[in-house]
């Protein structure tokens, strides 16, 4: 059973600025609950320049995901944090990226803020959201594709409207890999 790893990813320009660390602290003890294994933050050097997009002022998530790859600790289950708006390719935007059954996965804050819709700042909805996402995110890690029961954290959200209505748990059928690890 692996330990879940939380790296803040500070690079990026000022208006992406890294996630504050107050929400890293509130995500780590919300995973631990989730997955049932210690999930501490660790701060480590991620260097997303080469993945950002200056035409589409975006970072290519599977690139970043590659440079996590070679850098961090294979023993842990890594979730990298960044304020970066993410994309691939054939979408214009991504919440986040996962390898499917790997160890890696990332997640950016940057449309998870009300701010970005041009409303007043929700830091509650804001770390709501990013829970559910990071859960999301985490179990593609373990092979879980995305789920069509829509209250499971597994159901696919490509809006925040999506994000909000599910919950932040696993479903009975989404959780047999999580037991089937160990984590449960
Ligand atoms: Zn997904
Ligand atoms: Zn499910």
């Amino acid at each position: 059973m692996k330990p879940i790893h939380l790296i803040p990813i500070s690079n990026g320009t000022a208006a992406s600025a890294a996630p504050g660390i107050e929400l890293l602290e509130q995500l780590a003890p919300a995973l631990a609950r989730t997955f049932r294994t210690p999930c501490r933050i660790k701060l480590q050097n991620i260097d997303v320049t080469a993945a950002h997009d200056e035409r589409r002022r975006q970072y290519h998530s599977t690139a970043i995901l590659q440079q996590m790859e070679r850098l961090v600790d294979p023993d842990a289950r890594v979730l990298a944090v960044t304020g970066c708006d993410l994309y691939v390719p054939v979408l214009t935007f991504v919440f986040g990226e996962a390898q499917l059954q790997g160890n890696c996965a990332l997640v950016s804050t940057a449309r998870l803020k009300e701010q970005f819709y041009g409303l007043p700042e929700r830091p509650d909805l804001l770390k709501e959201r990013l829970i559910k996402e990071a859960a999301h995110e985490l179990g593609h890690t373990f092979g879980l594709r995305h789920c069509p029961d829509w209250r499971c954290v597994m159901a696919s959200s490509h809006a925040v409207e999506r994000l909000d209505v599910k919950t932040a748990e696993f479903c009975n059928n989404c959780r047999k890999p999580l037991i089937h690890n160990g984590y449960w």
